[in-house]
């Protein structure tokens, strides 16, 4: 593995997921102290905090218990680095590059883009993106997992529909109708002073902030990203969301929630029955598709695919719609060979679908080729 492969095989791991694997158990974010009999009632109010979004744990009592998903497999077990690196090899064989049943791969797929194992990542998009993914949260746990959950839903109970707003002339542009809109709770802010305002007075500033809803300067963060997107859970409950710019000279175009992205987008088509499913990159795509009455869900970009959402892709085909672009064709290769070592069929859109008039051009995106507008 070189070191690229090494970040990348990291950075797909849930270190949640981990912990698990290795029989810790994990109650809202915290396990026990591997070193009891250094804490008070040996510490029975579990003292180690994981941050899912960077990937690592901490002990606030010990110095040394702290460390990423590898030093986690290391303390845990007591193994040296490589064998804790064998362990996740071993657990999480799909996602190691030229390992397992490539003979899962589908036939449909052109040789060109078959996984290529050498294939480096040099996506500056999605590296942004992991990092904006990676933004550190303020170490201390203001509130629990569940209060933080109720402060999103009440912020996104807070907001109109799109209805009327800029925000639909947006969506209709990219042929995303009302249907649409009103089945996806699409939300937009239409009054940011007032709810800037409003959410000061419900909450504290530091909860606001430690939420992720609040900017460093106590502000609102979404003035220039009105149009909200909820990811909803199969309840239509959301406790994440990300929100998107509707002005082009905006950058970053869309801001997630502060935290991991639990889910991919629309989960609730994945409802474990036997069909297809279209993988699409962001949310604009995943509407497009849903407008076309297709079975879609997003996920932010390749490196935010977590490897604990494998499982939930069971008795699907999935057909992999990233942008036909360099990145995106190498998203893809990593995507085909991690669905494919779990034994799930994969084929990318455009390539082998004959009911589909023509493929992706290079640079064009899902939402171009169903005609919408940029
Ligand atoms: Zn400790």
């Amino acid at each position: 593995m070189t070191d690229e492969e090494l970040k990348q095989f990291k950075a797909s791991l849930s270190i949640t997921a981990v912990a698990q694997a290795l029989g810790i158990e994990v109650v809202r974010g915290k396990f026990r102290c591997f070193c009891p009999q250094r804490h008070v009632h040996g510490d029975r109010t579990p003292s180690v905090s994981i941050s899912e979004e960077r990937g690592m744990f901490r002990c606030w009592v010990c110095d040394d218990i702290r460390g990423d998903v590898i030093s986690l497999v290391q303390q845990y077990r007591g193994c040296s680095f490589l064998e804790a690196l064998d362990w996740l090899k071993e657990t999480y064989s799909f996602l190691v590059p030229g390992k397992g049943g490539r003979s899962e791969l589908p036939k449909a797929s052109s040789t060109t883009l078959m996984p290529n194992v050498n294939a480096p990542w040099p996506d500056a998009r999605e590296a942004v993106l992991a990092q904006k993914l990676a933004e550190p949260k303020p170490v201390k746990e203001v509130v629990t997992e569940d209060e933080r959950k109720k402060v999103v839903l009440s912020f996104l109970k807070m907001l109109s529909p799109v209805d009327g707003t800029p925000a639909a002339a947006y969506l209709a542009r990219r042929r995303i109708f009302k249907p649409v809109w009103d089945r996806m709770l699409l939300r937009a802010i239409t009054d940011y002073d007032g709810l800037n305002r409003k959410l000061k007075e419900m909450y504290s500033m530091e909860v606001l902030q430690y939420v992720g809803l609040f900017n460093d300067k106590g502000n609102l963060r979404y003035y220039k990203h009105p149009l909200i997107f909820p990811y909803l859970d199969s309840q239509k409950r959301a406790s994440h969301f990300q929100a998107r710019a509707l002005e082009r000279s905006t950058e970053p175009k869309e801001l997630h929630l502060r935290g991991t992205v639990p889910f991919p987008y629309n989960v609730s088509a994945l409802n474990q029955k036997m069909g297809w499913i279209y993988l699409c990159e962001g949310v604009v795509d995943t509407l497009t598709m849903l407008q076309q009455n297709i079975d879609a869900v997003g996920i932010p970009g390749v490196r935010s695919f977590k490897a604990d959402w494998v499982p939930l892709f069971k008795n699907k085909n999935v057909v992999l719609c990233l942008d036909h672009d360099e990145a995106g064709r190498k998203g893809m290769e990593y995507l085909q060979e991690v669905f494919g070592n779990a034994g799930i069929r994969t084929i990318i859109l455009g390539d082998g679908l004959e009911n589909l008039p023509a493929g992706l051009k290079d640079g064009q995106d899902v939402n171009e080729w169903f005609g919408g507008r940029k």
